[in-house]
């Protein structure tokens, strides 16, 4: 796999271009303002009076209603949650985008899955860093960047390609590297991994472990310490040097234990789960799913969502978070500003 940096992107391709950012919430900020401070020409394109509008403004960059953003720009990247993009994109993209223009995705979701079909003479590409947005404004503020995926969907100018790189340079993706795929593996890969290990795989970890716990007995307090705190502290040791660093470091006991345990919690059947996940991926079954739960008002998501949010694991959790005021103190997230 080849890997890209600045020095393999020529900028001067989107100079001269006016880029609409659509959206303003975690990726949306991070792009505008990233691409701005690299010298490109940035305009917001938003909801007027919508939740983020007022950010927008204080943010100070141009700020238009949508359909008017992507009158005036070339490049339109969508950064507005993918559930409600191809309604956004029928609406008021669609009508005012012009052959030869660029239309710009952080993720393959609505391309892949047949959701959103610009017309042949428009160019699509992705532009998605593998991060938060809070992270990708904030490693670009530090003279750094967040690795980032580019692919091309459809190419009528011929040169797709090279201002996707200069994109992806300009929100601080070539300083970290740059790797290009296309629509369907990001698609797919990223729906698994947040299925299957970062999201919905880890969170369940996190509370059986909990519950297990607190069920044999043991106090909330600790039970959280050790299955939901420590974590951070052992998965910067794994994304720093992978998972024979984080051995190298854990105790001798630790380390046996992980090594013969760990299989037991992850076994046959969850590697079979794991198989049954990326089949409903791969075969358009969860995104069918997704698609109806928005159109029937997510009557799953909100019901387990509220669910989670009353698990016990929480109360603790704020409860001692609030005494730990060093975490507090290096936050990403300020909700009245990103
Ligand atoms: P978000 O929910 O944080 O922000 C969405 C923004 O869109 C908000 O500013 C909201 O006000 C605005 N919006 C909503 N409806 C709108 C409308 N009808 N018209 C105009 N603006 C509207 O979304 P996000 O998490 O930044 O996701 C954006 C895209 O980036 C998605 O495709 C997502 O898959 C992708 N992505 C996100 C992350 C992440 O860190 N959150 C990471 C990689 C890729
Ligand atoms: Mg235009």
């Amino acid at each position: 796999m080849q890997l890209y940096y600045e020095k393999d992107a020529d900028l001067t391709v989107l100079q001269g271009k006016k880029i609409a950012v659509i959206g303003y919430g975690s990726q949306g900020h991070a792009h505008a303002h990233n691409l701005k401070e690299s010298g490109f020409d940035v305009i917001v394109g938003l909801r007027r009076g919508g939740p983020s509008w007022a950010k927008a403004e204080t943010g100070g960059l141009p700020l238009f209603e949508t359909a008017e953003a992507v009158r005036q720009a070339q490049v339109v990247m969508i950064l507005v949650p993918d559930e409600l993009q191809a309604k956004l994109y029928n609406e008021e993209i669609a009508p005012n985008l012009n052959d030869g223009d660029y239309l710009a995705f952080a993720h393959g979701f609505n391309i892949h899955y047949g959701q959103i079909m610009p017309p042949a003479g428009v160019n699509v590409f992705m532009a998605a860093p593998k991060g938060p947005g809070h992270l990708v404004r904030h490693e670009y503020t530090q003279g750094m960047g967040v690795p980032t995926l580019i692919a091309i969907h459809q190419d009528a100018s011929g040169d797709t390609r090279g201002l996707a790189m200069a994109y992806a340079c300009g929100i601080g993706g070539g300083r970290a590297g740059i790797i290009e795929t296309s629509f369907r593996e990001e698609t797919e890969t990223d729906l698994f991994g947040e299925q299957a290990v970062l999201c919905g795989g880890v969170t369940e970890l996190i509370r059986a472990g909990y519950e297990t716990l607190v069920d044999a007995g043991y106090a909330p307090e600790m039970a959280y310490f050790e299955c939901l705190h420590e974590l951070k502290l052992i998965v910067d040791l794994i994304y720093e040097g992978g998972i024979s660093n984080m051995r190298y470091s854990i105790s001798n006991t630790a380390q046996f234990g992980d090594l013969t345990r760990g299989p037991r919690v992850i076994n046959e059947e969850s590697r079979e789960a794991m198989a049954e996940i990326l089949e409903e991926i791969q075969d358009g079954s969860f995104a069918r799913e997704w698609i109806l739960e928005n159109q029937a008002n997510r009557p799953v998501f909100n019901a387990l969502t509220r669910k989670g949010e009353e698990h016990e694991i929480e109360e603790v959790g704020e409860k001692l978070r609030s005494m730990m005021s060093w975490i507090s103190k290096k936050k990403l997230v300020d909700k009245d500003k990103n």
